[in-house]
């Protein structure tokens, strides 16, 4: 391992949430259903992400392991308008860069699947046989930056960042995701529910018959939102989930407005649970900055918390409560 992929792994790879924050991204992008992810001791000793996706060419997989291998496209700019969330190629690298590494694949034309253990400098190939989809095994994290493995926090905030991460994972895409923790089922969310559902199960359950929801646009911006009408439970922000075309992002403009119309409504209501999709043509949207922040800025902006807020208090009616 060079060390300029040392450095350039530090990056992207933070902790085990980074991880499989890309191991997921990569089994949605290669249209997966189902997708599973296990975690041992936090992630720190294993993390484990199967996918029922298109699988690897045979060919092309100790290539999907270097620097600059994307199947995907594009530039920086073209994040917001990308159907992908891969783009620059370096995650699988950066990953076998600081651990040790097991890929098992199978597409959908070959009888048996593929198997590569990455170790070092190390690869050593083999056959497997397995459903069509990806296997990845990540165990040893850090092993060779001591350093940086200090930094982890301890197993259980590192699995609670896995959950968060995945819980936008859920909301956000058409996808089954099952999250098991030292064996242990989490949850599993299921393909095909509705954005109610998966609040209520992975928000809480007093959101059940509450939840309104409603759709806005105005002259840049489509949004379609869903928000709590109650305050049986502490909420705190988050459990906000705000997605620009499908990508999750903070913004603490869009929460305030929110958070304005809900307690001028609710009596007490102070953080509503709420999730809202916006869609807008990406030159609408200024990225310009790293794409693991989860900032970025909008044309028009104030016009949209305005719109936001109004069509929040409108659907907030008293005599809907
Ligand atoms: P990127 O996602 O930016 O293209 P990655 O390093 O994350 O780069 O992945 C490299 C390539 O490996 C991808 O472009 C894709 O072709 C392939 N790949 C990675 N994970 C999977 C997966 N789960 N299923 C199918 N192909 C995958
Ligand atoms: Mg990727």
């Amino acid at each position: 391992t060079s060390t300029i992929e040392k450095i350039a792994a530090g990056e992207v790879i933070e902790n085990p949430r980074s991880i499989v924050k890309e191991l997921v991204e990569n089994s949605i992008d290669a249209s997966a259903t189902n997708i599973k992810v296990s975690l041992k001791s936090g992630g720190i000793e294993e993390i484990i992400v199967s996918d029922n996706g298109s699988g690897i060419d045979d060919n092309s997989i100790i290539l999907a392991f270097e620097r600059h291998a994307t199947s995907k496209i594009l530039s920086f700019d073209d994040l917001y308008s990308s159907y992908y969330f891969g783009f620059r190629g370096e995650a699988l690298a950066s990953i076998k860069a600081c651990s040790k590494v097991t890929v098992s694949t199978k597409t959908i034309d070959r009888d048996l699947g593929t198997k590569v253990q990455f170790n070092e400098l190390d690869i050593k190939k083999s056959e497997i046989a397995m459903n069509k989809g990806t296997v990845i095994q990540v165990t040893n994290l850090f092993y060779n930056t001591p350093v940086r493995k200090k930094f982890l926090s301890s197993e259980n905030v590192e699995a609670s960042k896995v959950s968060e991460l995945l819980k936008e994972l859920a909301i956000g895409n058409n996808i089954s995701i099952e999250y098991y923790l030292d064996d242990k089922l989490i949850f599993k969310t299921f393909k095909d529910s509705t954005i109610e559902q998966k609040m209520i199960q992975l928000i809480s359950k007093n959101l059940e018959g509450h939840i309104i929801s409603f759709e806005m646009q105005n002259e840049l911006y489509n949004v379609k939102a869903y928000i709590s009408d109650n305050t049986f439970f502490r909420a705190n922000r988050k459990n906000q989930y705000i997605y620009v075309n499908n990508r999750i992002i903070d913004s603490k403009d869009i929460s305030i407005s929110i958070e304005k119309a809900y307690s001028s409504i609710i009596p007490n209501g102070k953080f509503p649970s709420f999730v809202l999709f916006i869609s807008t043509e990406a030159n609408n949207l200024d990225v310009n900055i790293h794409p693991n922040k989860k900032n970025i800025s909008f044309s028009n902006f104030e016009q949209l918390l305005e719109d936001l807020y109004i069509s929040t208090k409108n659907s907030l009616k008293p005599d809907d409560l």
